[in-house]
């Protein structure tokens, strides 16, 4: 080997000139003034956009306004222990959460700090919270089908892996139902869940959490809690710590599902951060880049290209709107980055129509490439048909004289809409959806009174899996081919006659 002296020298002046810079990384200001989560330093001339700042007492601040002689700076702690005056260093480092395996099951703060009482987690690595979102090459289309076991969305409005999906409705309405139907369906598919509660109430995170550990939902689940009572400044960066923590995974080329639950909350936690570092105030009072906090949040969905390992990230954020309006700036900002949205109506959950999914106007703009060939062959006569029902239901309320074929298709649409109710952590497998919509589209439920369909479902499912081998047919083919339809139907029918 070829040794050439100036090439020793040059690392030796480098291993110098580094030195030096690490013993000058700590400069430091001091707090000018302090109150409500913020703070303003004074001296630190050289702080980066996102820097962490130490604070006396191990109180850490992250820097978010940079002015001409101050930075602004959102406490990511005890804000109390601050005091005017006090000595504040710069660190070089941007904020970064932890991450591993053993985060599964566990319940963790905006800082990835579990708050379960369970003892330490071992970290295996840290994640950056801002990274930037995945590149246009490093993606590919959305192709896999990811199931909620919820019959209207998987039939109608359904979603692929990598894609981003909103659910969107009035308070109490079932959204957060939604969302932990769709986690306690990932049992036993390996996708990873983390639901990120933005703003809520202790007690509902409480039971959440209980709930998925009840169900054996828990084991593949991280709970990141940012709760009404935390600082704006955690609740800020909280969906951003979730994706983090969802980033190790999608970079080891596994699935994740991931739930904002909801966004409304964090732009309101944002406008309040906002307002108090004096940012000019927008329309609704949010600061002008208020549709950035979402966007770059969202971006960082995808599912990656197969050299990448063909991980996912797909994620499911909530909006809360008032009084249904779509049209107030949060909600409109975030329906127009996501990839469609499953709306839910509070007409509709009153009436008892739950899950209460209005399929005219819910979308899904890339899941139907991802969705079972067999699936999308029934479902679609389906949404046909209760458009054509919602139609006609406006219409016949006008007059009582219909004719037959006009009452025969109200008669059928009132099926339908009793086939797609579904109860609250009952999910359904695809092929039993596959069986749902095939019976009631093919007109199987015509004698069936509408109180009865629910039970007459369950039963006639449980019959063909008990008697026969279709079910295991639709899951291995993909694809409803004569035979098979006709198998079924056969099957149907003497499930009747019984
Ligand atoms: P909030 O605005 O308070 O966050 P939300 O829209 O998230 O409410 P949920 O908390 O999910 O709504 O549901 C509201 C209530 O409706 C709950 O008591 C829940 O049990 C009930 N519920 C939700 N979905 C169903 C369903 N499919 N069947 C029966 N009850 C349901
Ligand atoms: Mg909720």
């Amino acid at each position: 080997m070829n040794i050439r002296p100036e090439e020793v020298s040059n690392i030796i002046k480098n291993e110098i000139e580094n030195y030096k810079k690490i013993l000058n990384i700590k400069t430091s200001g001091s707090v000018l003034e302090v109150g409500d989560g913020i703070a303003r330093v004074y001296g630190l001339s050289d702080a980066k956009a996102g820097e962490i700042l130490e604070f006396s007492d191990n109180v850490i601040g992250m820097v978010l306004n940079l002015e001409e002689n101050n930075v602004g700076v959102i406490i990511l702690g005890d804000f109390t222990k601050i005091k005017e005056g006090d000595e504040v260093k710069s660190t070089g480092r941007i904020v970064s959460i932890p991450a591993g395996e053993e985060f599964l099951g566990r319940v963790v703060n905006a800082l990835g700090e579990p708050i379960d009482g369970k003892g330490s987690v071992k970290i295996e690595k840290y994640m950056e919270l801002e990274r930037k979102a995945s590149g246009i090459i490093s993606r590919q289309p959305v192709f896999q089908p990811l199931q909620t076991g919820i019959k209207s969305i998987d039939g109608m409005v359904p979603i692929g892996k990598g894609q981003r999906e909103l659910i969107i409705g009035d308070r109490q309405t079932g959204k957060t139902a939604i969302a932990i139907d769709a986690i306690i369906n990932q049992k036993h598919t390996g996708v990873k869940c983390i639901y990120v509660a933005i703003g809520q109430k202790r007690s509902t995170v409480a039971q959440i959490y209980k709930k998925l550990e009840d169900l054996g939902a828990m084991e593949y689940t991280t709970i990141v809690a940012a709760t009404a009572s935390e600082a704006a400044s955690l609740q800020y960066i909280s969906p951003y710590a979730g994706v983090a923590m969802a980033e190790y995974f999608m970079d080891k080329g596994e699935d994740v599902l991931i739930v904002y639950d909801d966004l409304t909350k964090h732009a309101v936690a944002y406008r309040e951060m906002s307002l108090l570092l004096k940012r000019p105030p927008g329309r609704e009072a949010y600061p002008g880049d208020v549709f950035y906090l979402h966007s770059r949040l969202l971006e960082r969905a995808a599912k990656l290209s197969d050299e990448l390992g063909g991980g996912s990230i797909t994620a499911l954020p909530i909006i809360e709107t008032q009084e249904g309006d779509v049209a107030a700036y949060i909600p409109t900002n975030v329906i127009s980055i996501t990839d469609g949205q499953i709306f839910l109506d509070t007409q509709l959950f009153n009436s008892g129509f739950r899950p209460a999914i209005d399929a005219g106007i819910s979308v899904s703009r890339v899941g139907g490439a991802a969705q079972l060939k067999a699936m999308k062959q029934v479902a679609s006569k389906v949404k046909l048909e209760l458009a054509q029902y919602t139609e006609l239901l406006t219409f016949s309320q006008f007059g009582s004289d219909l004719d037959k074929t006009t009452k025969a298709q109200l008669e059928k649409g009132h099926r339908i809409m009793a086939m797609l109710k579904q109860s609250q952590n009952k999910p359904y497998a695809v092929e039993e959806q596959v069986i749902s919509f095939y019976a009631v589209t093919n007109g199987f439920y015509k004698d069936i009174e509408i109180k009865n369909v629910a039970e007459f479902e369950k039963e006639l499912i449980s019959y063909l899996k008990e008697n026969t081998d279709v079910l295991t047919k639709i899951k291995e083919k993909g694809v409803l081919d004569e035979a098979l339809e006709k198998e079924i139907s056969d099957n149907i029918n003497k499930f009747k006659k019984k």
